[in-house]
């Protein structure tokens, strides 16, 4: 049984009323650790101890090239320490080791490099005017760090998330303070370990454990924190937006989804299946980019959703640390719960089960890959977000139709695209309302790509220079002559 601790100005601490919680693993229902539940009081401890180092020599002064070696630093840790955090991140998530083998720690790691290549290159403009009151004048900008930043993470990638929002927030030259999901406290504790071992100085890098309502709430309300760079549910997304106006903090939103794999008569079935498959059901389909609805053309589509129902049975469920095992756990049993009631509702609707239910491994909040046939877009099921594996195929006759599904949702997330023909794939890229689109793959995430939604999906971008700009304000001085 672990003790986790808040990381506040480089110490291990309780939370300040000395409450904790349970943290259960989701492949067992074990009790594997106890988390501090911290309050306000704890936030605005580490929101000073940020505010504190943002004025330190050893961090403001420290240069941009120092910056840089910190987060290279960092990566060399989390590559050293790839194995254990895998199975962190397996044992909290309840997710196969092998996803995040291949996906989590090189994104980490390649993500801690590429804005540390930024680090040292934060450049700002001169810009010629005609002068001031008939002088002329130098007019020159600077890129300065927004100041404290407020990192709140979810639960569905944890370590990932976490150094998508602290690479750029530290290579810019801010101070951050890390709220964790309640859900997955473990990897991110153990990252802030490594920012102490990477000699990144104390204060820099602050870790508050706890409850969204409380210690997230907290976060975004401190006058102190600048920023706020959130990756989560839509209506917790709006919640934030909110509060955060009233003191004016910049805000970064990466929200639900609801992506369409709009698949043509003409694609690559070969190829695409497994694609699809991925993209319903990875991380047990609790990803924001999870293309749970399969747009077919009509000609396909039945022979489409026979061949997706009989790999969904073919799929392994079971503990992350088994051998061969493709799916794990469910994050909780709440939201285990939340899946299950969103299949009920569409068996109410008139959809038909073509695979789950069947063969649920024991113990842990598990549930088979799930297909179902009947869908109608405008029925729930292929509305909401159900953030679990559960897939549809619904079929399309024209082109037309398929842009209209695949745009009729709230969300703006991430949309794939599978044919053929490059005029069909760049004319139906461009018309998708979302952040991004992928031709004949599934979402595709790279550090050096944006990666954000429009609507509902959210407001910014992580990843990419855009992330990087997010954590800067640009000042403008003008010096007579
Ligand atoms: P969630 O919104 O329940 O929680 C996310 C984080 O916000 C947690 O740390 C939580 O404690 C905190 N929080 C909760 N209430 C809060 C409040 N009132 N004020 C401040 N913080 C609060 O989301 P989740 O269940 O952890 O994650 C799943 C959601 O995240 C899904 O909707 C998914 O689509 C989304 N997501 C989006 C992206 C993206 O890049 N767009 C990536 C991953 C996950």
């Amino acid at each position: 049984m672990m003790n986790i601790q808040n990381l506040i100005g480089g110490q291990h601490h309780d939370a300040s009323a000395g409450h904790t919680f349970e943290k259960r693993a989701p492949s067992t229902g074990d009790c594997i650790a106890t988390v501090p539940a911290s309050t306000a009081e704890d936030v605005d401890r580490a929101v000073r101890a940020a505010h504190g180092a943002l004025q330190t020599a050893e961090w403001s002064r420290a240069g941009a090239a120092a910056r840089a070696r910190w987060l290279h630093r960092l990566a060399d840790l989390i590559e050293r320490d790839r194995d254990a955090l895998v199975e962190l991140l397996a044992l909290e998530q309840g997710r196969p080791l092998g996803e995040m083998r291949m996906m989590d720690i090189p994104m980490s790691v390649d993500t801690l490099r590429y804005f540390a290549g930024w680090a040292d290159k934060l450049e700002g403009r001169t810009i010629p005017t005609d002068g001031f009151m008939g002088r002329p004048t130098l007019n020159y900008t600077r890129r300065e760090p927004v100041g404290v930043a407020g990192l709140i993470i979810p639960w569905n990638a944890p370590l990932m998330i976490a150094v998508w929002k602290l690479a750029p927030a530290l290579a810019a030259g801010c101070t951050v303070v890390i709220k964790p999901s309640e859900d997955t406290p473990l990897a991110v504790s153990r990252l802030g370990e490594l920012v102490g071992e990477a000699g990144i100085p104390a204060g820099v890098v602050n870790i508050v454990h706890g409850m969204g309502a409380e210690v997230g709430a907290a976060l975004v309300a401190h006058p102190l924190v600048r920023k706020i760079s959130f990756t989560g549910s839509t209506e917790v997304g709006r919640a934030i937006a909110g509060e955060a106006a009233r003191t004016f903090k910049r805000v970064t939103l990466e929200l639900g989804g609801k992506a369409a794999q709009i698949v043509f008569a003409d694609a690559d079935i070969e190829r695409a299946i497994p694609s699809l498959i991925a993209g319903m059901f990875a991380n047990q389909g609790q990803t924001c980019a999870a293309g749970s609805r399969i747009l077919a053309h009509r000609s396909i589509a039945q022979a489409l959703e026979k061949r997706l129902a009989a790999a969904a049975r073919e799929i392994r469920v079971g503990s992350p640390s088994e051998p061969g095992v493709q799916m794990g756990a469910l994050i909780n049993s709440r939201h285990l719960a939340r899946v299950r009631a969103h299949i009920e509702g569409a068996l109410a609707e008139g959809a038909v089960l073509l695979a789950g239910n069947e063969n649920v491994p024991p113990g842990g909040n598990f549930m088979r890959p799930t297909m179902l046939g009947g869908v109608h877009p405008a029925m729930r099921i292929a509305r909401d977000e159900v953030f679990g594996p559960v897939g549809m195929v619904i079929p399309f006759d024209t082109e037309e139709e398929a842009v209209g599904i695949a745009n009729d949702t709230p969300f703006g997330l991430s949309a794939s695209i599978w044919t053929q023909n490059i005029c069909t794939a760049h004319s139906v890229a461009e018309r998708l309302e979302v952040g991004a689109v992928a031709i004949n793959s599934w979402s595709p995430i790279d550090a050096r790509l944006p990666w954000g939604g429009t609507k509902h999906s959210g407001i910014g971008r992580d990843l990419s220079k855009a992330a990087l700009d997010s954590y800067l304000e640009e000042k403008i001085i003008t010096a007579a002559l």
